[in-house]
């Protein structure tokens, strides 16, 4: 299967199963040619194409296919702050990560509860950055901002920004990022036991999280 048929797979898999809904959320994959391959806007992760997709050069300029979303700013500030670590970008508008950033809304680098082991290992520290209105150039800037040190970040009010190297870790971590939100939203209440610094300690040493 070619990068592009994954990539709409994927998307009618996220959909499917209500990581997110309507016509939100955006993907991308930098192909082999080094153009990425965006889903365009208005249209649902539940109906992607590979013709429906926008091709797009290193820079974000458009070069052919449908008109891509208007999140294209979220996608370049991974690709050129994070290098090759960056092969794939899965952004959703999933329920639970949204709901825990209504609640938990203080700017942080390390924004995501640690409650379980594959959160700590897909993920690294996932970073909060403040509500930006969609399509802002403002959240490519605040991204950018960052230098490439995290490989998710949380918008708050709007939904998480993971990549990883190929769209499949990046649909994984994106969905053990919600896994994780849902998590400590059921169990807030009642003092959930998380990970402790030693048993984090171990899993980044483990299996060489990026920690910093
Ligand atoms: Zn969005």
């Amino acid at each position: 299967m070619d990068q592009r048929e994954q990539l709409c797979e994927l998307g009618h898999s996220l959909y499917q199963r209500g990581l997110t809904h309507g016509s939100t959320g955006n993907l991308s994959v930098r192909l082999n040619d080094g153009t990425i391959a965006v889903t365009p806007t208005g249209v649902s992760l539940g109906r992607l194409t590979p013709e429906n997709l926008s091709i797009l050069d290193a820079n974000g300029d458009y070069l052919s296919g449908r008109k891509p979303t208007k999140e294209v700013p979220l996608h370049l500030a991974f690709y050129q702050t994070r290098g090759d670590r960056a092969g794939a970008i899965v952004h959703l508008h999933s329920c639970y990560a949204t709901a825990l950033s209504l609640i938990d809304a203080k700017e942080t680098d390390d924004w995501l509860p640690h409650l379980t082991p594959y959160g700590i290992m897909q993920l690294g520290k996932v970073r909060l950055l403040p509500y930006y209105m969609p399509g802002s150039s403002a959240i490519g800037t605040a991204i950018s901002g960052l230098a490439g040190r995290h490989a998710a970040v949380m918008l708050a009010n709007h939904g998480p920004v993971v990549s990883a190297k190929t769209i499949e870790a990046a649909t994984y971590a994106a969905e053990e990022l919600e896994a994780t939100a849902k998590l400590a939203l059921l169990t807030r209440s009642l003092e959930p036991n998380a990970l402790t610094p030693a048993q984090v300690h171990d899993l980044v040493r483990q299996f060489h999280v990026e920690w910093t």
